[in-house]
């Protein structure tokens, strides 16, 4: 499958028709256990559907020959991939070095969950290579960093920190949930290992939770397998099913997405409505030269500043009608959200609080014009 383009492995890789019935589309295999041959004679391997499924397997290979990773797992959610990465990798007494931005997920699973078996964390400036050196510890195993970031659409080059990282003997994991492999690939550009959110791109119709661990090489396959093996957060037969039907058409979608969110943001740049336009497709975005390097489109998130402030941020993502209110991205629909009071509640206060003007748009594949028109009638309703 390596021979082919990244469009082509999206349909194929792990999709061969089932070898029995010539069914184009490998079953739902909808099993919990598999019938052995003999006491320890499996076929293919399988035994019990926590150690292994064939749909999910599907999965794994499609998602390893997207990322261009030796091998992949796939999870319940997002969440409980980087669980298991990081009780794979990490003992007590280890370090992490987040990104500032990060996922408040991936915060709060370090900083409430897996602090008490003594993992510390610390957050840095990803933007800043002097402050990364600086706050690495000779027990930091992990760099971890997400590109571009949510909601300010920060963009860091995965390469430098790769190679910042690797110096100082961490590994460096990549949250490529928003950018999606159609778009950026960070195992070529150093990263070790890279995690999704399946729920978001790479599912794309907003029916199903998922995440996954790709691995760029065998280092840490087994000691992560192990802790899905052993916990048991594993992707179902038929959520498995639906993300790889999604992830079919995740190279046109992404395509699109990236179209409609260019149009917009330039749209919005030209109105005074708007203070900040964040999205890094635009000439003027801080990280659009890094990005125009990295990736191959800029994607379907972006942020908007409202110019009236914290209640005309408030009205306007209320008052649209295509664009829904609700948390999530990455769907074929557009959705709107209000990171100040939803996404990013829990570190309103913080040093890492979200603007309170500032609105987040997950832009779907509709008519763009369509979606500009609805933004033009929510502005319209902010005079009243
Ligand atoms: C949603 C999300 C997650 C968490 O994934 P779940 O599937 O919700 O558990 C992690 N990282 C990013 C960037 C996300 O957007």
């Amino acid at each position: 499958m390596s021979e082919h383009s990244f469009a082509t492995r999206a349909i194929h890789a792990g999709q061969a028709p089932d070898p029995v019935t010539g069914a184009i589309i490998p079953p739902i295999y909808q099993a919990s256990t598999h019938v052995q041959d003999g006491i320890g004679g499996l076929r293919e391997g399988f035994e019990y559907n926590r150690s292994g499924n064939p749909t999910r397997s599907s999965l794994e290979t499609q998602l390893a020959a997207l990322e261009g990773g030796a091998s992949a797992l796939s999870f319940a959610s997002g969440l409980s991939a980087e669980d298991a990465l990081l009780r794979g990798l990490l003992g007590p007494g280890d370090h992490v070095l987040l990104g500032n931005d990060v996922y408040g997920g991936t915060y709060r699973l370090l900083t409430k969950v897996l602090a008490k078996w003594g993992i510390t964390t610390t957050t840095v400036e990803l933007a800043d290579a002097d402050a990364i050196r600086a706050a690495l510890r000779p027990e930091t195993k992990i760099v971890w960093l997400e590109t571009p970031s949510n909601p300010l659409l920060k963009i860091v080059d995965i390469a430098q920190i790769a190679e910042i990282a690797h110096a100082a003997g961490a590994v460096l994991v990549v949250d490529n949930t928003f950018a999606s492999p159609a778009l950026q690939l960070p195992l070529s550009l150093g990263a070790d290992l890279v995690v999704h959110s399946t729920t978001k791109y790479l599912g794309g119709h907003s029916d199903v939770l998922g995440g996954a661990v790709v691995f760029g090489d065998d280092r840490f396959r087994e000691d992560v397998k192990f802790q899905q093996f052993a916990v048991g957060a594993v992707s179902a037969p038929l959520d498995a099913w639906l993300t790889t039907r999604g992830i079919k058409t995740l190279a046109v979608r992404m395509r699109q997405h990236s179209e409609n969110a260019q149009a917009i943001a330039e749209w919005a740049s030209d109105r005074a409505d708007f203070s900040e336009v964040f999205y890094p497709g635009l000439a003027a975005h801080s990280g659009h030269e890094i990005a125009a390097k990295q990736m191959s489109g800029f994607g379907g998130m972006l942020s908007l500043g409202l110019a009236a402030g914290a209640d005309a941020a408030r009205t306007f993502a209320e008052s649209t009608e295509l664009f829904q209110l609700a948390e999530s991205l990455g769907g074929v629909e557009s959705l709107i959200g209000y990171p100040s009071d939803m996404t990013h509640a829990s570190v309103r206060g913080t040093a890492l609080a979200v603007p309170e003007n500032v609105v987040r748009l997950s832009v779907g594949i509709e008519d763009v014009g369509d979606l500009i028109a609805d933004l033009e009638q929510a502005l319209a309703r902010l005079g009243r």
